[in-house]
Parts: C-alpha cells; structure tokens; sequence
C-alpha cells in the first residue's frame, strides 16, 4: 500500500522517490512520543532536472539520537557518499523524523541545509531536505529544494501519477 513510488514537482527538480526509500522512511516514522529522531543521506541518480531517489540510507550507530534532535556522525557519511558515488549516484540532501503529524523543518534544519549546500562540493543547483512526520504520505512528508543562493521552495506531491503506471 505505502511502497508505491511517489513524484514530485519541486522548483526546478521532478522528483520521483523509489519504493525503497520510501519504505525507510516508513520505517523510522515516530509512532510514540518518547521515540527518537532518526535520518540520514538521500541519494539519486540524476539526469539534468530529472532526479531519482534511489537510496535513503539509515540512521548510523555513531548518530547521536534525542526526541527532538538528530545528529548524524559526518566521517562515516562522508564514507557514504563515497560508496554510492562509486556506483554512479549523487548526494543529493538530507531526511529525518519529527515528532509531528505534518511536519515542517525547524529554524536549525533551515539553517544546516542552507549551510550544506554552501560549503559541499557538488554539482548540483541545490539539495533536498525531506522530513518524515507521523501522518501518511503525502501529507506526513515535507520535502523541500534549496538552493545555492539561499532561498527554498517545497514540493507538490503527485501520488495520483505513482499509481497510475
Ligand atoms: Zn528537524
């Protein structure tokens, strides 16, 4: 039911998001209230606008993990983006939990991301930041671009166009 693939329009970028990761999400969502924040790296295989999320990876044993926090440990993602570069995907942002039906990003996640896609070295106009809520897809899901000159737009979700396939 939940591990179709979903699309999205966001800014520049059309965005499908595969069953996989889809699936990890699903499976690090907060369902109680003392559970803890989890997240990791996004990565897609990109052709110009079109990105593909092929893989959300999972929380780390080195993160460090609160209710409302999540620290992820930076060697061992930078070891990540590495391996998946290999095989001929990019970085491409960002995922964590909240603790909130519909979620949205807190001043902090605004602030690292735009600090991330300032000071990466990357080819891309921007990355992502995905948040995984407690709500079901699409709604429990914030998604957003941002962009090298700081601004950010989030995405429309297109779960119809998924199915239809
Ligand atoms: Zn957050």
């Amino acid at each position: 039911m939940s591990d179709d693939a979903v699309n999205l329009t966001i800014g520049p970028i059309c965005l499908q998001i595969c069953p996989d990761a889809i699936a990890t999400f699903t499976k690090h969502r907060q369902r109680c209230f003392f559970s803890r924040e989890s997240g990791g790296q996004l990565f897609a295989r990109v052709r110009g606008n079109n990105w593909e999320i092929v893989a959300a990876t999972g929380p780390k044993t080195r993160d460090s993990r609160s209710r409302f926090g999540f620290r992820p440990h930076r060697p061992s993602e930078q070891e990540e983006i590495f391996e998946y570069h290999r095989l001929g995907y990019d970085y491409v942002g960002d995922w964590h939990t909240h603790p909130q039906d519909v979620p949205h990003p807190s001043p902090d996640d605004l602030e690292s991301i735009r600090n991330l896609v300032r000071e990466s070295i990357h080819h891309l106009p921007g990355f992502l930041l995905m948040i995984v809520g407690r709500d079901r897809f699409p709604k429990g899901l914030w998604c957003s671009f941002h962009s090298l000159d700081g601004s950010f737009v989030s995405g429309t979700v297109e779960p119809a166009a998924a199915k239809r396939r």
